[in-house]
């Protein structure tokens, strides 16, 4: 396929507002992909060259692609800038300075040439990714310059989630969306869409845990007393801490023979970011206190005082995740990883074996004083249940997580096999609600001076694949977190209302944005409102904390109606 097709592609994606025809372009492009260039064409989907969970960035900024397009159509710097002021897209500046005789040149071609500029670092890059991505520019046609020269900013969006790419793929076997949960459920254990496109197109759709890919943990249901949940999980449970801090994944393999001694480890997320190089610490004691071959666990890295050996808050821990002064943090905020389950072992698959089962297994592997074993009992009364409940906050912990004993671990959805309780359910609002920012609104009064002066927020509705507002805030912000959201307002800035965004005109905002930052938000109420498309919106919110949370992970449409009928 040539890279002018798909951008014509891309093209037409841009300028539907329906999510079904979208479900549709998607998946003719597919079917007209081959089956060795379909993962390519998924990640330029994404403007990548990589899965999501790969550290693989351009590292390129405005300038450097004003000057890259400069060199590529012999104009100087100052004629390019002056353009891109006027339309204020760099695409749109590219597509009327390339030259509609090009854009012969194969996705493939195109995608290594992008993936080369991500591998550039060291002296000279600047230059060198300028003249790389300028020899691109120079072979392509109006409509391939424009999509070119949004990826490496990071501003190519189509307005669509994965979702709607493996519905695509569905729709590409069998002409409708039934296959996409089967799709999603192997995405859950691989979210490398690249890959799952691949398998599909090939016919061969088998998925497995494999180390060194993050799986998409599993997440708990919430009810509201221990009577409840006992009855819920059959009359015996295994019950755990509910440790808050921050939930990470650790890969580890001890090296095929050729690489003996030099063991694989990785750590990921919650959101499937690869933080291994912000926690030396935990990659150190991994070497010393596995006690397998290879392994996938799941836990919860939370920092300690190591003079009473008490877990710190999470406002403590979360400082554990910077870019800066890694080495100084892990001295002065030393972490324990409390992993609660083992998600891949020698080999064998673990996520469809029963709690019971990965219980013992786990139980085997970890001999740690760094990663150590979540503490856990059986309990089969709603008394004792309580009783250790209390005992968990009165040490300063967030609540419980009951767990089914027969339940096995279900990748990146939220059932009942874990049931969480917290002492926040005491609390006027059951929960707090975690919602994307979707814009804002420039500030009056006081607030002049932020650039902000409230915020809209929403939750995901992955029924529609859409995102509907529940609030707009105005309150419960420091001025240093209204300054902050003014930066990443910027960075995260669209130039229209996003496509999946369902919003009431009444709640309009000054700029849009694009679906990128979660926070979690409390609220004294949730009331039903006709002004806010959730049906539902937040009384006096406030921010608790940003979050490390996908987008799509927020509060859901469905949750928010339960939690708006709980007691408390
Ligand atoms: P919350 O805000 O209550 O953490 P959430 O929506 O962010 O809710 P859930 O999807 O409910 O998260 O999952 C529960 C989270 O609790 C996990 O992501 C994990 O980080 C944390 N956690 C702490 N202790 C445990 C435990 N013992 N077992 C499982 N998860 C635990």
């Amino acid at each position: 396929m040539t890279f002018k097709k798909l951008a014509e592609y891309f093209q037409k994606l841009e300028a539907t507002p329906s999510r079904n025809s979208m479900v549709e372009i998607l998946s003719r492009l597919f079917q007209e992909a081959d089956k060795n260039e379909i993962d390519k064409v998924v990640y330029l989907t994404q403007g990548r060259v990589a899965p999501l969970y790969e550290p693989v960035e351009f590292q390129m900024a405005e300038k450097m692609v004003i000057r890259a397009m400069a060199l590529a159509f012999e104009k100087p710097v100052e004629k390019i800038t002056e353009l891109y002021k006027k339309s204020g897209d760099l695409g749109v500046t590219a597509e009327h300075l390339a030259d509609s005789g090009r854009g012969q040149n194969d996705v493939k071609t195109v995608f290594e040439k992008l993936k080369k500029i991500t591998e550039i670092n060291g002296g000279g890059s600047v230059e060198k990714k300028v003249y790389l991505l300028s020899e691109i520019l120079k072979d392509c046609d109006p409509v391939s310059a424009r999509i070119i020269a949004r990826i490496p900013i990071d501003k190519l969006r189509l307005g669509f989630s994965d979702m709607t790419i493996l519905e695509a793929l569905s729709w590409m076997i069998c002409g409708t969306k039934k296959l996409k949960d089967e799709f999603e459920t192997a995405y859950n254990c691989r979210p490398d869409l690249g890959f799952i496109a691949k398998a599909v197109k090939q016919n061969n759709l088998k998925v497995e845990p494999a180390v060194g890919t993050p799986i998409l943990g599993m997440r708990a249901e919430r009810l509201t007393s221990p009577a409840e949940i006992i009855e819920k999980m059959g009359g015996k449970c295994a019950v755990e801490p509910k440790l808050d801090g921050l939930r990470t994944q650790l890969h580890f393999s001890r090296g095929t023979p050729a690489k003996a001694g030099v063991p694989l480890i990785k750590l990921y997320s919650r959101g499937l970011e690869n933080v291994t190089h912000m926690y030396p610490d935990l990659v150190e004691a991994a070497k010393e206190e596995i006690n397998c071959d290879e392994v996938i666990l799941d836990g919860e890295a939370i920092g300690f005082d190591p003079k009473t050996n008490k877990y710190l808050p999470f406002q403590e821990t979360v400082q554990r995740k910077r870019k800066h002064e890694i080495g100084l943090f892990a001295e002065n905020v030393p972490l324990k990883l409390i992993v609660f389950d083992v998600l891949f072992y020698n080999g064998k698959n673990m996520i469809n074996e029963t709690y019971e089962t990965r219980r013992k297994y786990l139980e085997a592997c970890i001999k740690g004083k760094t990663i150590v074993l979540a503490d856990m009992r059986i309990i089969n009364k709603s008394k004792d249940l309580n009783d250790y409940f209390e005992e968990c906050v009165r040490s300063g912990l967030e609540g419980i997580m009951a767990k089914k004993l027969d339940g096995v671990y279900q990748a990146g959805a939220r059932g009942f096999n874990w049931i969480k309780y917290k002492k926040s359910y005491s609390a006027s609002l059951a929960d707090t609600v975690d919602a994307v920012v979707m814009g804002i609104d420039f500030g009056q009064g006081k607030r002049n001076k932020f650039g902000v002066g409230a915020f809209l927020i929403g939750i995901f509705d992955p029924k529609t694949q859409t995102y509907k507002t529940v609030s707009k805030v105005g309150t419960g912000l420091t001025d240093v977190e209204w300054r902050a959201l003014k930066v990443r307002s910027s960075e995260f800035g669209v130039r229209s209302k996003p496509n999946e965004y369902d919003v009431n005109k009444l709640n309009n905002c000054d700029v849009w944005m694009s679906p990128k930052l979660v926070g979690e938000f409390k609220a004294d109420e949730l009331t039903k409102s006709p002004m806010h498309t959730a049906g539902y919106a937040l009384r006096f919110p406030r921010l608790v904390r940003w979050r490390e949370k996908k987008p799509e992970d927020t509060t859901t449409l469905q949750e928010i109606a339960k939690l708006a009928n709980l007691k408390t």
